[in-house]
């Protein structure tokens, strides 16, 4: 590799940003894919349906009890202008006064019956009123909760948005301090190795294939400014020192 003289903590840096992006991201993915929020959902979907359901039947009866009402209150205008008819003195004949007479009695009739299907009515409503209303409550409550879910949702994806941001910052500024050459092998070993292509060697032992560097190979390993391969995993690999723990730590907090 081309000894191109940089920091090669910015190699192990540049790594440990992307590992840390690459969490923001599946966090982000996890608080998306959030159950809570899922069966939340379909609570209030649930109280939803059934809120409507005992509402509309209440509605229902509510709505008969008036067409009843308003039929009544239109028989009640006929009888009076029946009764009307028969005292006003103009009915001649027997035959015409016996037809008012017969209405009269058919209307009374029929409102004697409504008025008693009104009050079952009535009675059913007041039965079903507080279901509606506890119906209600329930509904409230389950959006109240979605709603509660929602915001910190959405308040958690967005801390962790601005913080994937600002890592891609960093990793831009990191990125424009290491040589193109070193740029390039990063990339093609982060496709081959499964997203690692930076190991720290640490008493000679590689922290990413977990394995100690043969006796030969570790001898040749000793100049902290250098990038070296790890014979084991094939990656690129620098020497450890402390100031890598402060960055990991950093970056995980
Ligand atoms: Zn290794």
């Amino acid at each position: 590799m081309n000894e191109a003289k940089f920091n090669v903590v910015d190699l192990v840096e540049l790594q440990l940003i992307e590992n840390a992006i690459s969490a923001r991201l599946s966090e982000i993915g996890e608080v998306k894919n959030n159950k809570e929020q899922v069966s939340a959902r379909e609570e209030f979907e649930r109280a939803k349906d059934n809120f409507d359901k005992i509402n509309s039947e209440y509605a229902g009866l509510e709505s008969s009890r008036k067409k009843l009402e308003d039929t009544v209150e239109l028989q009640n205008e006929k009888i009076k202008t029946n009764n009307n008819k028969l005292f006003s003195g103009t009915i001649t004949s027997a035959k015409e006064l016996e037809n008012y007479q017969e209405e009269i009695k058919i209307l009374k009739q029929k409102n004697s019956e409504m008025e008693d299907r009104i009050l079952e009515i009535m009675i059913e409503m007041e039965e079903r009123i507080e279901r509606v209303k506890l119906a209600r409550v329930e509904r409230d409550k389950a959006e109240e909760n979605v709603n509660r879910i929602n915001n910190e949702v959405s308040e958690k994806i967005e801390v962790l948005k601005n913080i994937a941001e600002g890592l891609k910052k960093r990793r831009e500024s990191v990125t424009l301090r290491i040589p193109d050459d070193y740029l390039k092998k990063y990339k093609e070993l982060k496709d081959k190795k499964g997203g690692i292509a930076v190991a720290v060697l640490k008493d000679n032992i590689c922290n990413i294939c977990n394995m100690q560097i043969p006796t030969i190979a570790a001898e040749g390993i000793e100049d902290i400014d250098k990038v070296y391969r790890c014979p084991l995993c094939g990656r690129m690999a620098v020497m450890h020192r402390d100031e890598l723990d402060a960055i990991k730590k950093e970056l995980e907090s």
